[in-house]
């Protein structure tokens, strides 16, 4: 009889609890959903660089003409790369407090190589290849935006990742999340871990089951508009320096992708469907999921990976690039128009960014006169190696290079009483008579380096006293680590560092801000807005001047 009691008490609670939204939604003070949105490798000049050719005013110009843009966001830490920005755009914090030191580490007490979203103690969930789900946040010390609003809610906020990449998932979704999916490249589902649940929601599973991946292969990738747009705003279709993921035979376009089928899921990621993979999950997730169904605010965190995939290949330069933003603006419209139809209009807040932006292409800054060279991690290594034995030292004494962080072996110093201090000297004596450097900075006194101010504000930022480097190179600007073909980022000069911030919706005034901000005051800024704590380890201001 209690116990009856108590479940019709709970069912009237529930009941009344459901039927709540439906007599509240008009009137709701706060958003009943905030969407995130990450767009990997986003240059912040590229709205205004791509705007004559978007064929709607209401994708990436949802936001000029009706929301706010930030237009002097920078990233204040190095390195600008993808883990480090999803980390920062989501926990307003630094990789000194979030842990987080890159998408790749050295850790000093483990004596290996760390991934960023690395657990092996959870189990792949939605694909038969363990290696692409053994994966969760913690390895991230500090909370989220969504871990916020869990706490905030008593866990009654929905919290869902959603990208191609683990890191672009599972980061933004944060500790406390429901859900974080992304891609597998080798059965092309969509697939999550253990750390969430031990199963897919069966609307994922029916989803993986359809092969959406070999229908978009059979589409190929065709120009969205006139060759002639791309001749007069582009750099040539074909380059000796891009380079060529769909086959070496494959210098342009169109690109015929039907060889894939059946065969190679990877491909996918660095051509524009991987970002219609990514919102039909996301659209899917927040359908089944009822996100924005009720008054509790949930947080939906979209990464779109493809950006970068082609970005690396391409360049910004490149016809593929401004394609890929054309066919990105048709689907941020489109997004647009299905949120709005089931959440409502007023009901939600989108804010964009990115998580680094991107150097041009070596060569083609080259052709042009401009500052442009490669020195990558690999070639570093080779030439500490080479210094080391040219002093008759061990080669072994530097552990790990990556991401221009230098890794010194402390156990082997220590048995060879070689001091902190000599090693450095030696090494860095080394490497600074190289073109492409510029200094390099002993992490524990980046405070007293003779750099300017930002420069070595960047360097303390980044470093993780427990897995960072001993040095970090600050090569000179133009110089690309890695990408012999095509290009990449991650260091603090502002064609990596300067990022677009753009919000529009629920909460949101309309105007463009062009005084300085940073990617740490996204999440303060989202926290102000939801009237929540902001996140534990967020160190950067909110920007007052967008909300209403
Ligand atoms: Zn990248």
């Amino acid at each position: 009889m209690r116990i009856i009691t108590l479940l019709s008490i709970c069912l009237i609670t529930l009941t009344s609890n459901a039927q709540k939204p439906s007599t509240t939604a008009k009137t709701s003070q706060k958003p009943k959903l905030v969407v995130g949105i990450v767009v990997d490798q986003m240059r912040w000049d590229y709205v205004n660089k791509f705007k004559p050719f978007f064929k709607s005013k209401n994708g990436f110009l949802h936001f000029v003409n009706e929301g706010a843009s930030c237009d002097n966001t920078l990233i204040p830490y190095v390195p600008t790369v993808t883990a480090c920005g999803h980390t920062c755009v989501y926990t307003g914090s630094v990789p000194a407090l979030h842990g987080i030191a890159g998408n790749m580490w050295y850790d000093n007490v483990k004596q290996r190589q760390v991934y960023c979203v690395e657990d092996a103690s959870v189990q792949t969930v939605g694909s038969t290849n363990n290696a692409a789900g053994q994966m969760s946040p913690v390895n991230v010390w500090t909370s989220t935006i969504g871990d916020e609003l869990k706490l905030a809610t008593n866990f009654k906020s929905k919290v869902i990742g959603v990208s191609l990449k683990d890191r672009g998932a599972i980061i933004p979704a944060g500790h406390a999340a429901d859900a974080a999916y992304w891609y597998d490249t080798k059965s092309g589902n969509f697939i999550s871990s253990t750390y969430y649940a031990p199963s897919l929601p069966s609307w994922l599973t029916k989803y993986n089951s359809e092969h959406h991946v070999d229908s978009l292969y059979k589409k190929g990738w065709n120009l969205s508009l006139a060759n002639s747009v791309y001749e007069n705003n582009c750099d040539g279709d074909e380059n000796v320096y891009e380079a060529t993921p769909f086959g070496k035979e494959a210098k342009h376009f169109p690109y015929d992708l039907s060889a894939f089928i059946g065969k190679d899921y990877s491909k996918v990621a660095s051509t524009p469907h991987g970002n219609n993979l990514v919102i039909d999950i996301a659209k899917q997730a927040l359908i089944n999921e009822k996100l924005g169904a009720d008054s509790i605010t949930d947080l939906l965190a979209v990464s779109f990976s493809s950006p970068d995939y082609i970005g690396h290949s391409f360049g910004p330069n490149s016809w593929e690039t401004l394609d890929g933003y054309v066919k990105l603006d048709e689907i941020l419209a489109d997004f647009f128009s299905f949120l709005d139809k089931q959440v409502g209009k007023d009901n939600y807040t989108v804010f964009l960014t990115a998580d680094h932006a991107v150097a041009n292409i070596p060569a083609f800054a080259k052709k042009h006169n401009l500052p442009g060279d490669n020195y990558d991690d690999g070639a570093i290594k080779n030439d500490i190696v080479a210094c080391l034995n040219a002093n008759n030292l061990n080669p072994k004494l530097v552990s790990f290079v990556g991401e221009y962080n230098i890794y010194f072996n402390h156990p082997l110093m220590d048995s060879l009483h070689i001091s902190n201090e000599s090693l450095t000297s030696i090494v860095t004596n080394y490497l600074e008579k190289k073109s492409q450097v510029l200094q390099v900075v002993e992490s524990r006194k980046a405070a007293i380096a003779p750099l300017p101010q930002f420069a070595r504000e960047r360097i303390i930022n980044g470093y993780n006293s427990q897995r960072g480097g001993d040095l970090v190179l600050v090569a000179k600007s133009g110089v690309v680590d890695g990408f012999p073909t095509g290009t990449s980022h991650g260091v603090l000069y502002n064609y990596d560092a300067h990022i677009p911030f753009l919000l529009v919706g629920n909460g949101i005034k309309h105007g463009a801000i062009n005084t300085p901000t940073y990617m740490t005051d996204i999440a303060p800024t989202i926290s102000t807005l939801l009237g929540i704590q902001m996140p534990s380890g967020s160190i950067g201001k909110p920007v007052l001047e967008v909300l209403k």
